[in-house]
């Protein structure tokens, strides 16, 4: 059997627990992650401390360079990651590679950052006097990432945070942890000093060790939002910085006159790529008025039967298997539970069998209807591939679905009145907004993050966000005198001697 192990400086302990990571197609377990402790994660830390000042004093053009030949190795290395992550994840090849070319933006940012790290500089703010701030890393930081992007979300972490002059630990998902892995591996043959960007692996255990360690200075967590709640409070309790991302349940708002067309075919791959694993998936449509509605329903009806479900690598596969047998059978729970709430299931994706893998975790396409507010199915996160249709009478109901929903990641509007999409994006009460654009996620100089319970802490992801998030500012006010007048204030420059 495969292990996979940390990837910190000099040898691991033999674990004394391990976790199984599944080949989600087939089935069959592929590999054991090693589970690490509050020791492992200690002699991981022990190297950290010793590279980061050196890092920290690199000049800005030297950090950048190392970005950029680890953006080029990961290109150059991107189908063997994208298979990789498909096998461990269950995503299909095409998704996988979004993946990576999402993380790899972040990456091509944090190539700017000897431009991105200018400070400001305030000459005369009085009498001789001028004021600028520095920018300048905080130590150690770490990331802590869920199992459904293993390659853009510690990308989007540890690419800022080193760039700015951290170190950095990556906590990722032990249910899909080879692609950070090799992605740490790669940064070395970058570059990289050693034990700059360590992995090491783990569960709650390890994650406890993380938010108590006292050397480490800021966290970055995405995740479910129980845990991110968890994560923000103790760490905060701990005083470092944290920002921490939870769960969604995205909003698509269609209107009277948008294009209906456009929008099944944007919903098929919005509610359904991925297998409905995204945290920017868009698992609920709002059609306004009945007869939207109906004509709604008509059109999506056919697209979802049109939807092929294959194994990771089918290269003709819509969507691939969920990522654990657990997961599956929770999405599963989740469409009964819908239905004994009074759901209308109107294309059933229980029981979905794949020929020929019959073992491995697939879900068919499910579309529910006639669901309400109320309902605990709408309310939580269900996260895979299940599409809800919850009418609204008007754009003041559809407005207010979205913004009384516990999650605020994102939501989008469907409509060709642009009145309408204004005034909706400034009025709804969620952090990332679509305008006929189903998956709003930010580009890499823009800044990513929800709002509610999808995001814990003030300072978003990535972009210029993402670099405040793992800096801080220096103040300087200074005078120089320049010696006249009595001698009593003399100040002499000083010369070589
Ligand atoms: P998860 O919360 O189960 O796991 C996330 C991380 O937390 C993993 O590294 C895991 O090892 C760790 N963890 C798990 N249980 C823990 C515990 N009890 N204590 C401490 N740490 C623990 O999430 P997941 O299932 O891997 O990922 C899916 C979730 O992530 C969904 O809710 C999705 O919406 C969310 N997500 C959010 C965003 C966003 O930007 N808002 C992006 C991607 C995913």
């Amino acid at each position: 059997m495969r292990q996979i192990d940390h990837f910190i400086v000099g040898d691991s302990p033999a674990p004394t627990r391990k976790h199984q990571v599944w080949n989600p197609s087939t089935g069959e377990i592929q590999a054991e992650v090693a589970l690490g402790d509050a020791a492992l994660l200690e002699k991981a830390m022990a190297t950290a401390r010793k590279v980061q000042p050196e890092w920290a004093a690199t000049n800005p053009q030297r950090r950048a360079r190392v970005m950029f030949r680890f953006k080029e190795l990961v290109e150059a290395n991107k189908q063997a990651l994208a298979e990789l992550l498909s096998s461990e994840h269950g995503k299909v090849i095409e998704d996988a590679h979004g993946d990576i070319q999402r993380g790899l933006e972040v990456i091509e940012f944090a190539c700017g950052i000897p431009h991105a790290l200018k400070g400001e500089y305030t000459q005369g703010a009085g009498p001789g006097i001028d004021v600028y701030s520095m920018r300048q890393p905080l130590g150690i930081g770490a990331g802590i990432t869920p199992f459904n992007f293993p390659a853009m979300i510690p990308m989007w972490m540890f690419g800022m945070a080193i760039a700015a002059g951290n170190a950095f630990i990556l906590k990722p998902s032990e249910r899909d942890p080879s692609v950070p892995v090799r992605l740490a591996e790669l940064f070395v043959e970058a570059g990289a000093p050693e034990g700059l960007l360590q992995v090491v692996h783990g569960d709650k255990e390890m994650v406890d060790a993380i938010l108590d360690h006292p050397d480490i200075a800021a966290i970055s967590f995405v995740g479910s939002s129980d845990i991110a709640q968890y994560i923000y409070a103790r760490g905060t309790a701990n005083a470092k910085r944290v920002q921490a991302f939870g769960g969604a349940k995205n909003h698509g708002i269609v209107m009277p006159d948008a294009d209906l067309d456009q929008v099944v075919n944007d919903l098929a791959g919005a509610a359904f790529g991925s297998a409905g694993e995204r945290c920017m998936a868009l698992p609920v449509v709002v059609p306004v008025g009945e007869d939207t509605a109906n004509k709604l329903r008509e059109k999506l009806i056919p697209a979802i039967n049109a939807l092929r479900i294959g194994v990771s690598n089918d290269p003709d596969a819509h969507y691939g298997p969920v990522v654990t047998p657990e997961h599956k059978a929770r999405v599963e729970q989740w469409i009964t539970t819908a239905e004994e709430e009074g759901g209308e299931i109107v294309i059933d994706g229980r029981g979905f069998s794949l020929q020929g893998h019959e073992q491995g975790f697939f879900i068919g396409p499910t579309l529910i209807d006639r669901v309400t507010p109320q309902m605990k199915s709408y309310q939580e996160e269900i996260f895979g591939p299940v599409l809800q249709v919850v009418r609204a009478r008007d754009f003041e109901d559809a407005l207010r679905l979205p913004s009384e929903h516990q999650y605020g990641n994102g939501v989008a509007i469907f409509t060709r009145n642009g009145h309408a999409a204004r005034e909706f994006a400034s009025r709804v009460n969620v952090g990332m907004v679509g305008i006929n654009v189903p998956i709003p996620v930010p580009v890499a100089y823009h800044s990513f993050g929800g709002w509610k319970r999808s995001g814990f802490g003030d300072i978003d992801q990535y972009g210029m966000e993402g670099l405040r998030f793992w800096t801080k500012t220096k103040k300087v006010t200074q005078r120089w005198p320049d010696g006249g007048g009595d001698g009593s204030n003399a100040f002499v420059i000083p010369t070589m001697g």
